[in-house]
């Protein structure tokens, strides 16, 4: 059990370690970066073990996106790191010259992340690798939901450095709470729309400013002219990874009303070929996280739609990937997040349908996949549907793009980190103008007489 004093006693030694300048160089900086790949390859299989436990992971995805994913982005960073530290030159007008600007890129202090239940490293060590480059000290708290991984990160964390600059705090409401009350220089959240009102509530006490990465309803458009059999595949490899409980994972299909029958038949052929008669059986698919989420989603199914799954084992936590066909938005399960393996259909005949879906939903979503094959069709979806990031032909992918800045828009979240916008994100961009000192116009001094029109000239 961690306590507030003990909370308040990390922030302040870090607050120290950070003012004493530890944590700004290169060397420091890349080093600390490799020594955190290093632990993870290290603790690889302890990982993949705690994973298994809590969401009953299959080693392939926990590499896939956990392990593999952190060590992939840690060393993207440690490679380009020198090169995002360096100050950027930029143009200087006419009016204050001779002079050179730049932009510097300081670090922020002392930074949260405060991680979701779903990937307990991604949603912890890769805003933590952003916070690393960026050269500040940092606490994660990873979910309290799943207490294997949470607990082997903290072993992790506290094996491999010294928590005057990481630490690694374990608990839940309580904990999170404590750490609120803080004085911290940016918190960075993962997490549901709830939980992120009340992180910023607390963040405006002491004006820190905050990311935050939340959830929302994703859709997936399936025109009439997509090539559905790629598009099946992407969609439930999209769809089942980690049991659904993806933030970016498609929420719902809108498909078009002229491929609708053709898109439903290929795509229930897909998950049982997949996955087999029986998906309990299969050694690659996930378990709901705890019995409320299994409660809560096996209620959003309406076996009346079922065109593939609807089975659910409570003891274990395990629903079958699930299809549902001719779903509205008066349907439960349009009113929600879904975060699991089902997968509501509704048809669309026009454009005018999706922005009718999409905007009827109350947040604007995380993510958008649009699968067709027209490019005006891609190029107008694109243009007009407000969301976080996504993909054309494909689910997910934009994730494994490390140059592709993540994060929401609206409800589903503002701040974007990965690669270099993350390194930006959790950096100060501090301005600084260096003036000649040889030469000293005087446009600008009084007295002003007779100096209007050139500087009407400068100022057009
Ligand atoms: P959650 O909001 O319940 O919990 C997130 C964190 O907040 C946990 O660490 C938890 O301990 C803490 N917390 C919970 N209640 C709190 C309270 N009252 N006060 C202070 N802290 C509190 O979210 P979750 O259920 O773990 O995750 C699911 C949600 O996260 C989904 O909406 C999903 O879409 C979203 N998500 C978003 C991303 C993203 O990158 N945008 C990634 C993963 C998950």
């Amino acid at each position: 059990m961690t306590t507030e004093q003990d909370v308040a006693q990390i922030v302040r030694k870090q607050r120290s370690f950070f003012d004493s300048h530890g944590t700004q160089s290169y060397e420091f900086r890349l080093q600390s970066l490799k020594k955190l790949r290093d632990g993870l390859k290290r603790y690889e299989d302890a990982l993949h073990s705690a994973l298994k436990r809590d969401l009953g992971k299959p080693e392939f995805e926990a590499y896939l996106t956990e392990t593999g994913f952190n060590v992939h982005e840690l060393t993207f960073t440690m490679k380009r790191l020198k090169r995002w530290m360096k100050p950027r030159r930029v143009r200087t007008p006419l009016l204050v010259q001779p002079a050179a600007s730049r932009i510097h890129y300081s670090p922020l202090g002392v930074t949260l992340i405060i991680g979701a239940y779903n990937y307990p490293l991604g949603t912890t060590l890769l805003p933590l690798i952003s916070a690393m480059a960026a050269g500040n000290t940092a606490i994660i708290k990873p979910s309290e939901l799943t207490p294997a991984s949470s607990q082997m990160l903290r072993q992790m964390i506290e094996e491999l450095f010294r928590s005057d600059y990481l630490a690694c705090v374990t608990g839940g409401v309580e904990e999170t709470t404590a750490l609120l009350r803080q004085k911290t220089d940016h918190i960075l959240f993962t997490g549901s729309a709830r939980v992120g009102s009340i992180v910023m509530k607390a963040a405006a006490e002491h004006l820190t400013p905050v990311t935050l990465e939340l959830g929302g309803k994703s859709p997936c458009i399936v025109h009439e002219d997509a090539k559905l059999d790629v598009a099946v595949k992407r969609i439930a490899s999209g769809k089942f990874l980690n049991a659904g409980q993806t933030c970016v994972a498609p929420d719902y299909v809108l498909v078009h009303r002229a491929v609708k029958e053709e898109f439903l038949e290929k795509l229930k052929q897909h998950v049982l070929k997949t996955y087999g008669q029986d998906a309990s059986e299969s050694p690659d698919f996930c378990r709901i996280v705890n019995d409320r989420h299994f409660r809560r989603i096996v209620s959003l199914i309406d076996r009346s739609r079922v065109v593939v799954g609807g089975q659910s084992d409570a003891a274990t936590r395990y629903i079958a990937p699930t299809i549902m066909r001719d779903v509205t938005l008066d349907d439960p399960i349009m009113t929600e997040e879904v975060f699991g393996p089902v997968l509501p259909v509704m048809e669309y005949s026009n454009v005018r349908d999706i922005y009718r879906v999409v905007s009827a939903l109350p947040h604007h979503p995380l993510a958008c996949y649009i699968f067709s094959e027209s490019k005006s069709a891609q190029k107008e979806l694109v243009r007009t549907i407000q969301f976080g990031g996504g993909c054309i032909n494909h689910c997910m992918q934009h994730l494994g793009n490390p140059n592709l800045p993540f994060g929401g828009v609206g409800q589903s979240g503002f701040g974007c980190y990965r690669g270099f916008s993350g390194f930006e994100r959790l950096s100060h961009r501090k301005s600084v103008l260096k003036a000649a000192s040889w030469i000293d116009p005087s446009l600008v001094y009084p007295p002003y007489r007779g100096k209007l029109n050139a500087l009407r000239k400068m100022l057009k």
